[in-house]
């Protein structure tokens, strides 16, 4: 965590110096912590129990979380990533289809609220924290509501045998912006804004012999999936460096190649 800036987004909308520290975390880091977002501790405890009795459903129920997109559903452990599994939900800014996840999966009624309760909140805290990210490089009044969002929950299976091996490798998130709880936060920033926000690499180790879970929203696109960085970002001295795509198209060529570290964006260049 050292070195990584925390930004008080009560802060980010009134000072102009928050929204500056806001706009050089994004620009050099890709990632910062956040305060002050105003999801409750005791919802993001109670959520973090229900993920865990999500994953102790049986596999056969497991299975029925299917993708909605490519790569959007239920993750098995897999040979690149042997430790990890996870469940997706999209669109998790639509009520019914946080519903439609809860019940394919037979979840008991506590769970369902509260991953409905917590979808919300995070929904609302993403798109508050995308247009403080878009204000703090003067794109007043972007819109974020309407952006379809991917919620997923990760468990790390790790045992004393695993200690020092990898969780998950080496990536690029493939969407505009994610919120993560119970770590820092990362985006894929870099395709939207012409290569002005820098999109972070990480992956994850296994640091202790202890199952880890961690709970991600992603946002991921505009509605209509077309990516292109806005015409105030790009310039004389700034041409545009990737053509406009389809975001759907970036994320089956991120699956299909096997870049998921970024290198598929290099096919995206003007
Ligand atoms: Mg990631």
């Amino acid at each position: 965590m050292v070195g990584i800036p925390a930004i008080d987004l009560r802060l980010a909308g009134e000072r102009p110096e928050e929204s500056a520290r806001l706009q050089d975390a994004c620009e050099r880091l890709g990632c910062f912590r956040v305060s002050g977002h105003g999801v409750p501790a005791a919802l993001q405890a109670e959520m973090k129990a229900a993920v865990r009795a999500l994953f102790d459903l049986p596999d056969e129920a497991k299975r029925r979380n299917a993708d909605i997109i490519a790569g959007s559903g239920y993750v098995a452990p897999s040979p690149a990533n042997p430790l990890y599994e996870a469940f997706g939900l999209l669109d998790a800014a639509a009520p019914a289809d946080v519903d439609a996840f809860c019940a394919r999966l037979d979840a008991p009624p506590r769970v369902r609220e509260t991953v409905k309760s917590y979808a919300e909140a995070m929904h609302e805290l993403i798109v508050d924290v995308a247009g403080k990210v878009a204000a703090s490089l003067g794109l007043e009044g972007h819109p974020f509501q309407d952006w379809p969002c991917q919620f997923r929950m990760n468990r790390y299976n790790y045992t004393q045998d695993t200690v020092g091996s990898s969780g998950v490798q080496i990536h690029t998130d493939s969407g505009f912006l994610t919120v993560l709880q119970e770590d820092d936060c990362v985006g894929g920033l870099e395709a939207w804004s012409n290569g002005r926000l820098h999109t972070v690499k990480h992956r994850v180790q296994c640091v202790a012999a202890v199952p880890r879970i961690s709970i991600a929203m992603f946002l991921l696109a505009p509605k209509d999936d077309r990516v292109c960085a806005p015409e105030a970002f790009v310039d004389e001295q700034h041409p545009r460096r990737f053509k406009p795509f389809n975001y759907d198209d970036y994320r089956k060529l991120r699956l299909s190649t096997g870049e998921r570290a970024g290198e598929a964006l290099a096919r995206m260049a003007a």
